[in-house]
C-alpha cells in the first residue's frame, strides 16, 4: 500500500548510450527475455540503422512478427495497425526521430506492451518521457501514454544526425532553468506543489552541462553523451512529478502557442531555447548563465539562421497562458506578458535571434 504523498513510478529496465549500441539492440532485448517483436521505423530509417537492427534481431532468434514503416502522426492511421497486431507480440521497438517513436510508444500503450526507444536524433526529450505528441483531428496535441521499458542510444548515431536537432536538445534542456522557477512561483501561489525530488533531479540535469565548458564542439561524444543523460533526467523527473511541471513551464507555453499559430513552426527545441532567455529576462533568474550556455553552445547562432519572427512570438506570448489555463507559470500574469513583449523589442541578444 502507497502512504500518501508517496508515488510508484516507471524507470527503463534498459538504459544503454554509448557507441556502437545498435549492433547490440538484439542481445539486449533477448537478454530480459523477449522473443517476438513489433518494429517501428521512421521514414528512410531501414537504411539508415534499421538494418543493422534488423540483423542483431535475427542474430538473436527473436522474430519480427510486424513491421511498421511510416511516421504518420494522425491517431486515425495508426489504429487499424495498433488494433491488428497478432497478440503474441511480446515487445514493441520504436527506431527514428520523435515522430516514430511517439507512434510506437503510443501503441504500445494501447496494447499494454513495453516500448524500446531507440532515438536516432534528440531534438527533445520526448524519447525518455511518457507522453507523446499526435495529430488528432489534423491538431498536434499532447497525450499520455506510457514510460519506455528501454531507452538504448548509439551516439555515433546522434553525432552524425543533423546540427539542428542537436540544437534542438540543447533548447528544450535548458528549459528546465525557467521551468522549475515557475514550477516553484506556482508553489508559492498556492497554485501547484512542487515534488522536491523531481525537481532535483530536473535541476541537476541541466546544471551537469551548464557547467560544462562549453567551448567544445557540440558532436564531441562526451557532450552528446551528457546532452542525451540529460535529457533522460528530465523525462524522468515528469514522471516522478506526475506531470510535466518540472520540464515544462512558461517557455514551453510559448512553444505550443507557436505550434499553434506560427506560419510554419520550428523544431521544438529550438522554439523552447529562445523563449527559455525570454523568460529567463522576465523572471530576472539566471539570465546571464543561459545567455552565456546558449551562446557558447552555438545555440544562438544556429537559431539566427532559421527564420523566427518576432511578430510569431508576441503573439505566441499572448495565447501562451490559454494553452494551459489550469497552470500559473509567470506568463499567466498580464504584466509580465507586456514585459516579455516589450524584451522583444528592447533585448541585444533577442533583436538579433528573431527578425
Ligand atoms: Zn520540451
Amino acid at each position: 500500500m502507497l502512504k500518501p504523498g508517496s508515488v510508484k513510478i516507471a524507470i527503463p529496465a534498459i538504459l544503454e548510450v554509448g557507441r556502437d549500441n545498435l549492433g547490440k539492440v538484439g542481445k539486449l532485448i533477448a537478454k530480459v527475455g523477449f522473443g517476438k517483436a513489433a518494429l517501428f521505423l521512421g521514414a528512410g530509417i531501414y537504411e539508415l540503422v534499421g538494418e543493422k537492427i534488423v540483423a542483431s534481431l535475427a542474430q538473436q532468434g527473436i522474430q519480427l512478427l510486424r513491421r511498421y514503416d511510416q511516421e504518420d502522426l494522425h491517431v486515425e492511421c495508426m489504429m487499424d495497425f495498433a488494433f491488428s497486431l497478432p497478440a503474441r507480440i511480446e515487445v514493441i521497438i520504436g527506431v527514428g526521430g520523435g515522430k516514430v517513436l511517439d507512434v510506437a510508444k503510443y501503441v504500445s500503450f494501447l496494447n499494454n506492451l513495453p516500448f524500446i526507444s531507440i532515438p536516432t536524433s534528440v531534438s527533445n526529450d520526448g524519447f525518455a518521457s511518457s507522453g507523446c505528441s499526435l495529430l488528432i483531428e489534423n491538431r498536434r496535441r499532447s497525450v499520455p501514454a506510457q514510460m519506455p521499458w528501454g531507452i538504448i542510444v548509439d551516439i555515433g548515431v546522434i553525432q552524425s544526425s543533423p546540427a539542428r536537432f542537436i540544437f534542438s536538445g540543447i533548447g528544450d534542456l535548458v528549459s528546465k532553468i525557467t521551468a522549475l522557477y515557475d514550477w516553484e512561483f506556482e508553489e508559492a501561489h498556492g497554485k501547484a506543489r512542487v515534488n522536491d525530488f523531481a525537481a532535483l533531479i530536473a535541476k541537476k540535469s541541466i546544471n551537469s552541462l551548464a557547467r560544462m565548458d562549453l567551448r567544445i564542439d557540440i558532436r564531441e561524444e562526451f557532450f552528446l553523451e551528457e546532452l542525451v543523460d540529460s535529457l533522460i533526467m528530465s523525462g524522468i523527473a515528469m514522471e516522478i512529478a506526475g506531470s510535466s511541471a518540472p520540464a515544462s513551464g512558461s517557455e514551453h507555453l510559448i512553444s505550443h502557442s507557436l505550434d499553434q499559430l506560427a506560419e510554419q513552426p520550428q523544431l521544438h527545441g529550438l522554439q523552447v531555447g529562445i523563449a527559455t532567455y525570454l523568460m529567463s529576462l522576465v523572471q530576472n533568474h539566471r539570465q546571464q548563465r543561459i545567455a552565456k550556455f546558449l551562446t557558447d553552445t552555438g545555440f544562438f547562432d544556429h537559431v539566427k539562421t532559421v527564420g523566427f519572427k518576432k511578430t510569431d512570438f508576441a503573439a505566441a506570448i499572448e495565447l501562451a497562458p490559454e494553452v494551459k489555463p489550469d497552470r500559473y507559470t509567470y506568463l499567466h500574469l498580464p504584466q509580465n506578458r507586456e514585459l516579455a513583449k516589450r524584451l522583444l523589442e528592447k533585448d541585444p541578444i533577442l533583436r538579433e535571434v528573431l527578425g
